[in-house]
This record gives structure tokens, sequence and C-alpha cells, in this order.
């Protein structure tokens, strides 16, 4: 059995912001802070991003601040996805309707959101029906963590006694390839989010693209 493995931001969406808005709403509703820190978002996890946050502007990690942080940002990112104009990436709904029809393959996700963030990205760009598990930004701060948990989840989803015989992450960071490579997966590198194409080939994927567009290289690639 196959399985492939998508993150989310730049990947098949570009949110148009929503989730930087709904960061910054964050920080400066539950917490007064109105200029954030620039932390690292690209390829990383919510739970990372808000750990940043935290050490950044001296706040505790506690339990307690996630909470807030979690509640808030869900809440925020909700009231800003329909306000910001982002769209679906090339190829990525073509490429995702061939893969469904296909028997041996089972589609994942592999994403630094939390999984509740996941959920209201993919269902305002009508692509949450395509994935029924995955691993999420809801307790690792580190990508590699992520990595394991939707391998973890993967094998659970799977029909009894069946193990993955290929397993492939498709994204759009360096941390996408390097994660891949933690779990001894395959990785489609692909430069519609923050890095060029260039910069993503210095990690050695698989294979790099420039979007998601060319349907049958890509089939031919990952299904052989
Ligand atoms: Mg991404």
């Amino acid at each position: 059995m196959l399985v492939l493995l998508f993150d989310i931001d730049g990947t098949l969406i570009s949110t148009g912001g929503a989730g930087l808005n709904a960061l910054r709403a964050t920080m400066r509703e539950e917490f007064g802070i109105a200029e954030p820190n620039d932390v690292p978002v690209s390829g990383r996890t919510d739970r990372g991003i808000a750990r940043d946050l935290f050490r950044a502007h001296e706040l505790a990690e506690t339990e307690a601040h996630w909470q807030r942080f979690l509640d808030s940002y869900l809440r925020h990112l909700a009231d800003q996805l329909p306000r910001t104009r982002g769209r679906v990436l090339p190829g990525v709904a073509s490429l995702l309707d061939a893969l469904r029809g296909l028997e041996r393959v089972r589609l994942g996700l592999l994403t630094g959101n939390v999984q509740a963030g996941a959920r209201l990205k993919l269902r305002h760009y009508g692509l949450d029906s395509y994935f029924a598990f995955g691993g999420f930004g809801d307790r690792h701060a580190d990508r590699d963590g992520v990595a394991a948990e939707a391998l973890d989840a993967s094998r659970e989803h799977l029909p009894a006694e069946t193990q993955p015989d290929r397993v492939w992450v498709i994204g759009d960071t360096p941390m996408d390839i390097t994660c891949a490579r933690s779990i001894s997966a395959r990785c489609v590198a692909v430069a519609t989010g923050s890095f060029p194409r260039e910069a993503l080939e210095a990690y050695s994927p698989d294979l790099a693209v420039d979007n998601l567009d060319r349907l049958d290289h890509l089939l031919e690639v990952l299904v052989g």
C-alpha cells in the first residue's frame, strides 16, 4: 500500500495570510503583544511557533498559555479564512482527485498545523474530504515528531495486516524533506511556498517541481 502524506500551507493551499493574521491577533488579544517578534513559520509546527513566541516575549511555556493561544488562534483563523484571498495551488485538485480513485493509495496529512486548524483550512478550500488521517502540530515542536505521528496514524488507518510498502511526503520547505528522511520516506518538494526550487534541491528530495500541475509525470513518479 502506497501512503502519500501531504503538507498543507504552500503545498495544497495558500491562505493569503489568514494563519499569520490569526497568530498576530492572538498575541495581541491574549498576551498584549502588539508587534510580535519575527519567528520562523514556514515548515514549522504551530506548537513550535507558539513556543518560540512565548520565549521571544518571556512568557512562561505552560500548558495554560498554550491552551489560551490555541483557543484564540482557532477563533481568529475561522474569522480570517473568509476575509483573506487565498487559493488552492496549481494542480492540487486534479492530483488529489486522481489519487483518491486509486485502490492501493492512501492519502494523509503531514502538517505543522494543529489538527483543528488543518481541518478549518482544508474545509474552507473544499479539500477536507480527501484526508482521513495524519500527523499534526498539536504536540510536537519539531516536524520530525509530526512525521512519526503521521506514519503511526497511517499504519492504524490501513486495512488489517497491510503495511505501507512506500511512503511519500509532499511538501514545500526543507523541513518537509528532512522530516521525510527521518521516517525513511521519499519526498516530492514543490516550490509553491516560500522556497524556490533550487533551494529545495539543495536538500536532495527525490523530486523537486515548480508546482503540482504535471499530473501524468507526478502519477508516474508517485504511483509508478
Ligand atoms: Mg508548508
